[in-house]
C-alpha cells in the first residue's frame, strides 16, 4: 500500500480501479523502406481500420447527439476515401521509399496547410479535420492505445494532465474518480470534474503516475487529496466508512429541497447551477437549483469537430430553457482560447493566452461566429427565461459594440419575421479587474453583473490558473479580488443591475456571509453545491 498527496477539487470518495488515459504518441519518423509495395498494404490496413472505427462513433454520435452532430464522422469516412488524399500518400511512399505513418504526416500538413490558407471558414476549418482523420490512421499503424477505447467498468482515470476537451469526450458513466498528475484547482478540468460530481485529485505528482498501472486497486479521497494505491483491507474498510457519513450527510441536504434560500433574519438570494452541457440539466433539476447561472456555451464548440450550425445552437439552448420552464437560464456567449483551444478556429499558439486572443476578442473580430450564436440565442428565446452574458469585458466600448451587434441580430431577424423575446437580460462577466474598476460605468449599459472569480482572481493576483506550480501563491480569498467585488456589487446596484458570482468562489462557504453582507444578489454554483450553499444561507444572520 501506497499514499500519494494532491488536491482534491471534489470532495467525494471513490474506490475502484485504476485506468491509465493515454494519449496516443503520434511523433512519427522518417523511415527508410525497401518494399514500399508491404507499407502501402500496412497504410490500407490502417484506414480500413480507421473507417470501422469512425462508423462506430458515428453510430454512437447518432444514438447520443443526433444526425446532425454526427454528420461530421461520416465526412471523415470520405475524407479517408478522397482519391488526392490517397495518392498523395502512395506518391511520397513510393517517391521516397519511406514509411506510412511519414508519408500520411506529410499529407496531412501539405492538405492541413492547403485548406488554412483558403479564404472560405468552412473550407479552413477543413484543415483539422484532416489533421485528425490523419493522425486516426497514424495511430492505427503504430499500433497506439486509443482514448476512445474506453473501459467496460468504471474506473478511477489517471492520466499526467487531461485538457479541457479531452475530459468533455470521456465517457462519464464510466468515470469513479479522476487523478491527474498535473494540474491546477481553478482549471476547466477542475470545474469539469466538480460539475460532474465525480471526485477529483489534481496534483498528484509525476512519482504517483510511474509507479501505477493498468487496473491496480486505489482509493481517491477528494476531500483531502489523498490517494492510496493498493490499499489493505483496514484502510478500504475505513473509507467504506468516510463514503457511507459522506453519502449520508448529502442525503440529509437532499431535505433542503423545495426551501427557500432565506437567512434567518430574512435575505432572500437565488441560488443558480452551472452548467457544461444540455445533458447537465437532469443534476440541476435534480438539485433543486432556482435557475442556471452560467451556460458555458464554448463546450458545444468544443464536442463538435467544426462550428456548431445556428439550428444545432439553437436546438440546445430552446432544449435548456424548455427544461427550466420557465426558470432564468443565463447563456454565456463562446470563451474559446486560452485552455479552451477548438482547432477548427485555427488559432495562433501564443505566448501568454490567457492575455490574449479569447472571448469576446474572438467575437468581436469573428462577427459571422458571434452573429450565428446571438441568431440561435435570440430564435431560442420565447422558449423561456433567457438572459445572455459576455465573457471577458474590459471596456465601454466593447459592450457597446456587442449591444450594436445585438441590435442588428434583432433587426435581422425582424425583417425574416423570425420571433424573438423582448425581455431577454443583457449582462457582463467582471472577470477583468479593469471591468470590476469601470463597474460605475459599465452598469448603466447592462441588466446584470456576473463576476467571474476565477478569472478574476487570476489576473488581480498575477498567477495564471493553469499553472500548478504556483498554487502556493494562490489566495482565494485574497482582499484585493473581495474588494473588486464589493465595488462591483455597489455600482450594480447604484444604476439598478443586479450582480451575480458565477466562479467556484460563489460555492466557497467561507465566504457565503461575506458576499451577502456587500448586497449579492444569485450565486451560481456547480449543482452539486446548490443544497450546501442553501443550507449555510439558512443558517446566517445579517442582523447583526
Ligand atoms: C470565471 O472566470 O470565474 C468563470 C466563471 O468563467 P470560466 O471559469 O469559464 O473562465
Ligand atoms: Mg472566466
Amino acid at each position: 500500500m501506497k499514499k500519494y498527496q494532491g488536491k482534491g477539487v471534489y470532495g467525494a470518495i471513490a474506490i475502484g480501479n485504476i485506468s491509465l488515459f493515454q494519449k496516443p504518441e503520434t511523433t512519427v519518423k522518417r523511415v527508410h523502406i525497401e518494399e514500399t509495395d508491404s507499407e502501402k498494404a500496412r497504410f490500407e490496413q490502417a484506414k480500413a481500420a480507421s473507417l470501422t472505427q469512425l462508423q462506430e462513433i458515428y453510430d454512437k454520435a447518432l444514438k447520443e447527439v443526433g444526425e446532425a452532430n454526427a454528420a461530421i464522422f461520416e465526412i471523415h469516412q470520405m475524407m479517408l476515401d478522397d482519391d488526392d488524399y490517397i495518392e498523395s500518400i502512395y506518391s511520397i511512399i513510393e517517391s521516397q521509399s519511406v514509411n506510412a505513418e511519414y508519408a500520411v504526416a506529410v499529407t496531412a500538413d501539405n492538405f492541413g496547410e492547403m485548406f488554412s490558407a483558403m479564404e472560405d471558414a468552412y473550407m479552413q476549418a477543413r484543415a483539422a479535420d484532416v489533421r485528425d482523420i490523419s493522425n486516426r490512421i497514424i495511430n492505427n499503424l503504430m499500433g497506439a492505445v486509443s482514448t476512445e477505447a474506453d473501459a467496460s467498468e468504471k474506473a478511477i482515470i489517471c492520466a499526467c494532465d487531461l485538457a479541457p476537451s479531452e475530459t468533455i469526450s470521456l465517457d462519464k458513466d464510466k468515470v469513479l474518480a479522476f487523478v491527474t498528475a498535473h494540474g491546477s484547482s481553478n482549471s476547466h478540468t477542475a470545474i469539469l470534474a466538480r460539475n460532474m460530481n465525480i471526485p477529483a485529485v489534481i496534483g498528484a505528482g509525476d512519482d504517483f503516475l510511474s509507479d501505477i498501472h493498468e487496473g491496480c486497486k486505489a482509493i481517491v479521497d477528494g476531500f483531502t487529496g489523498e490517494i492510496w494505491v493498493d490499499p489493505d483491507e483496514k484502510t478500504c474498510e475505513a473509507y467504506l466508512e468516510k463514503r457511507r457519513a459522506d453519502e449520508e450527510k448529502k442525503r440529509l441536504l437532499q431535505e433542503l429541497k423545495g426551501k427557500e434560500n432565506i437567512t434567518l433574519d430574512g435575505r432572500k438570494i437565488n441560488i443558480f447551477a452551472n452548467i457544461e452541457s444540455v445533458s447537465d440539466i437532469e443534476k440541476v433539476l435534480a438539485n433543486d437549483a432556482g435557475g442556471i447561472g452560467l451556460f458555458r456555451s464554448e463546450f458545444l464548440y468544443l464536442e463538435n469537430s467544426d462550428f456548431p450550425t445556428e439550428d444545432q445552437q439553437f436546438t440546445a439552448y430552446k432544449k435548456v430553457l424548455e427544461s427550466m420552464a420557465g426558470k432564468k437560464v443565463i447563456i454565456r456567449t463562446l470563451d474559446i482560447g486560452a485552455d479552451k483551444q477548438c482547432d477548427y478556429f485555427n488559432l495562433k499558439k501564443e505566448e501568454n493566452p490567457a492575455l490574449g486572443y479569447r472571448a469576446i476578442r474572438i467575437c468581436l473580430t469573428r462577427p459571422e461566429i458571434f452573429k450565428t450564436q446571438l441568431r440561435a440565442l435570440y430564435r431560442a428565446s420565447v422558449y423561456g427565461s433567457l438572459g445572455i452574458m459576455f465573457p471577458m469585458i474590459t471596456s465601454v466600448s466593447e459592450v457597446e459594440q456587442i449591444l450594436a451587434i445585438c441590435d442588428t441580430v434583432k433587426a435581422e431577424l425582424r425583417a425574416e419575421g423570425i420571433e424573438y423575446s423582448e425581455k431577454i437580460e443583457l449582462g457582463i462577466m467582471i472577470e477583468t479587474p479593469a471591468a470590476a474598476v469601470i463597474s460605475d460605468m459599465l452598469a448603466p449599459l447592462v441588466d446584470f453583473f456576473s463576476v467571474g472569480t476565477n478569472d478574476l482572481t487570476q489576473y488581480t493576483i498575477a498567477c495564471d490558473r493553469q499553472n500548478p506550480d504556483i498554487e502556493p501563491f494562490v489566495n482565494t480569498h485574497h482582499e484585493a479580488v473581495l474588494r473588486l467585488i464589493e465595488i462591483s456589487a455597489k455600482n450594480a446596484h447604484q444604476h439598478g443591475a443586479w450582480i451575480g458570482i458565477c466562479g467556484e468562489l460563489g460555492a466557497d462557504i467561507e465566504l457565503t456571509e461575506r458576499f451577502l453582507r456587500m448586497g449579492i444578489d444569485e450565486l451560481s454554483v456547480s449543482p452539486s453545491f446548490v443544497l450546501k450553499v442553501r443550507n449555510t444561507v439558512r443558517n446566517l444572520d445579517l442582523s447583526q
